[in-house]
């Protein structure tokens, strides 16, 4: 492995530039740009005709001022043409390459373009909104792949696999059935939550139907993925129908979370970073190795000044720029916390309503002491920045790293506190013994909106599949019900429901785990499978997310309110765990308290509730059945979610 010189005497003055504008800025007139490389000895800056191979037209020189900032302006109007920069460092001169804030490229993000912004907007573009949210637990957030969601024959789409799929309407399979951003809004979702749409390398943007990626190999951070765009030579062209695509989930009311993946890049060795100022950005051991913590050959350096202002300015800009809702981090356990706390209160400014979570672990270990991360243990230390519950996971389905292991819907006994412990969204409760947990790590939150509630998503088998391997003879009906009644635990939970894309419509990925970069037949979501029972059971995770929308109490903000407002049942049965819920919208017609019971028994079996008018609402129609009347216990159909009022 090669080590780089991180002696950087030239870039400790790097606080001078914290504030600067970097890259581009456009008008008709002039063009001018910016760059920090401090150690650099020369800067080269080309304009082509073409985003690969063409035409030189101009070739200059950027200027240096005494502190390592480089600069230069052309007065002509440049738009529509590409650039690259070229550092000279140690005698050397390094790659052609886009310059790190290149807000759009040619194909396969070879060189930067240089476009006028304005050109990109759709008609009302300024005045598209922000979805708005009052706390983090009235989102609702459905994890999806741009290309996976509309790719299947059956989407109805025209533009399949690409950003304008998700602008399509009235789209339907042959069953008449709703899909892609109709099937959307049919659900109630109040986010999407897009795996990476920045350019990323591992594709070939000319031919991307030969291949296929997840994206989590990122290469120019502030420029989006040509593959998704109807051109990926024209790099205004991604930019408008990214923008339109916004637009479209905005109108719905649906607000649009990137994921992003600032922890490494995509090319270890020649990464832009370097081909710029060498062995600044990344965390390096003593003796000059890079650390790895994201197990993918480097670890982005977030607490040095430079690093941090790349990835502030970066996320500022899709804020700004593309109306984005929210982040997700890509091994957060990664960043350091400052660096996250900044982003938190200067994204605030920009989007009050912006949502941030990630994932709080890394691959690997990082020289920089965990104490200073944003891993979960850490996640009270982070302010508005949410992490993603792996305990809520584990024992929804069973530990993720173990192929056999069983989880509450698959019939898993005796870690019924366990089960209390992720209904409750990762905080305190004084019915919750720490001692009867089988997982440690009781109330690493301090609040619920500090808590992504998931089972699954793109990441390991779907649920489906999970399921399936641990119960091969089991019965597609059964199934179902156990995947309804994952959904009931993750959308009646205390925390933040996430969902990975196609759960509703029993998405299989042929038992592929890892599948970033297997063929659109495993990875695409399988619109044919929308009917019959399938459709039923789409139908009942929509009115799972209708219920959470209509009754507060199950997005609680508070440890305090859910300790005071959430009853667990006392009485013990294996493989059944139940709660009272007390809501406050007093002439709600859900009466004042609700009984909500989950049994992952193969039989029905009758418990006690508390004596009281009650009345059983069904989930999959909506509506209560029969009249309310006064009871004492209640029969749980077997693997099912009960839910009863009291009237
Ligand atoms: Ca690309």
């Amino acid at each position: 492995m090669t080590t780089l010189n991180t002696n950087h005497h030239n870039a400790n003055r790097d606080h001078l530039f914290f504030n600067k504008k970097l890259g581009i800025s456009y008008t008709e007139n002039i063009t001018t740009l910016s760059l920090w490389a401090p150690s650099a000895e020369n800067v080269i800056w080309r304009i082509y005709d073409k985003g690969t191979a063409g035409r030189l037209i101009i070739e200059t020189k950027l200027l240096k001022d005494q502190d390592g900032f480089w600069e230069a302006s052309i007065n002509k109007d440049l738009h529509d043409l590409f650039y690259t920069i070229q550092v000279k460092y140690q005698g050397q001169w390094l790659h052609e390459i886009p310059d790190l804030y290149a807000t759009t490229t040619g194909v396969n993000g070879q060189r930067g373009m240089i476009y006028n912004p304005k050109e990109t907007a759709p008609a009302q573009w300024d005045k598209d909104q922000y979805v708005s949210l009052k706390s983090y637990t009235d989102a609702v957030i459905y994890e999806m792949h741009v290309r996976d969601f509309t790719k299947h024959p059956e989407s109805g789409v025209k533009d399949k696999g690409l950003f304008l799929g998700l602008t399509e309407e009235s789209t339907h399979n042959s069953y008449g059935k709703t899909t892609a951003l109709g099937h959307l809004e049919e659900l109630g979702i109040t986010h999407i939550h897009l795996l990476p749409v920045s350019d990323y390398c591992n594709l070939d943007e000319r031919t991307p139907n030969e291949g296929y990626n997840w994206g989590y190999d990122p290469l120019n951070f502030n420029s989006l993925e040509g593959s998704y765009a109807t051109n990926p030579y024209d790099g205004s062209q991604r930019v408008s129908e990214f923008k339109q695509m916004v637009y479209s989930l905005h109108k719905k009311g649906i607000g649009v979370v990137l994921d992003v993946v600032y922890n490494h890049t995509g090319i270890i060795e020649g990464n832009y970073f370097d081909q710029t100022e060498p062995g600044y950005f990344f965390r390096y051991h003593e003796d000059g190795v890079l650390s790895n913590a994201s197990g993918c050959g480097n670890e982005f350096a977030t607490e040095k000044l430079m690093a941090r202002k790349y990835i502030i300015d970066s996320l500022k800009y899709w804020c700004t720029e593309y109306h984005i809702d929210g982040f997700r981090f890509d091994l957060m356990g990664i960043y350091d916390i400052e660096t996250m706390n900044i982003i938190a209160s200067e994204l605030r400014k920009i989007n009050p309503s912006i949502l941030l979570y990630g994932e709080g672990w890394t691959a690997d270990t990082s020289s920089l002491d965990e104490s200073q991360r944003a891993v979960k243990n850490n996640t009270p230390q982070l302010e508005n920045i949410a992490c993603f519950s792996d305990n809520f996971r584990d024992i929804v389905k069973g530990p993720q790293f173990s192929d056999d292991s069983l989880g509450f819907i698959s019939g898993l006994k005796g870690q019924e506190e366990d089960l209390k412990k992720a209904i409750i969204g990762g905080v305190s409760h004084p019915q919750v013994d720490p001692e009867y947990l089988i997982n440690k790590g009781y109330a690493w939150a301090e609040k619920p909106t500090q808590v992504i509630n998931y089972f699954s998503c793109h990441d390991d088998y779907t649920i489906y599949d999970k399921l399936k391997m641990v119960l091969p003879f089991e019965k597609e009906g059964l199934l179902i019900k156990r995947v309804q009644l994952a959904m009931a635990i993750n959308m009646l939970s205390q925390g933040i429901p996430f969902f990975h894309s196609g759960v509703e419509l029993l998405r299989t990925k042929k038992g592929i785990r890892n599948s970033y970069n297997a063929p659109d037949f495993i990875n695409q979501v399988t619109w044919s499978s929308k009917k019959g029972s399938i459709a039923q059971l789409s139908k009942y995770i929509k009115h799972l997310i209708q219920l959470r929308k209509a009754v507060g109490a199950f997005r609680l903000q508070t440890q305090e309110d859910i300790a005071h407002n959430l009853i667990f049942m006392e009485e013990y049965h294996q493989g059944i765990v139940g709660f009272i819920l007390r809501h406050k919208d007093k002439h709600s017609v859900f009466g004042h308290k609700l009984l909500v019971v989950f049994n992952n028994n193969s039989e029905a079996i009758t418990v006690d509730i508390p004596k009281a008018n009650w009345v059983e609402f069904d989930l999959q129609e909506y509506k209560t059945v029969g009249e309310p009347s006064s009871k004492t216990s209640i029969t749980l159909e077997p693997i099912s979610t009960s839910i009863y009022l009291m009237l």
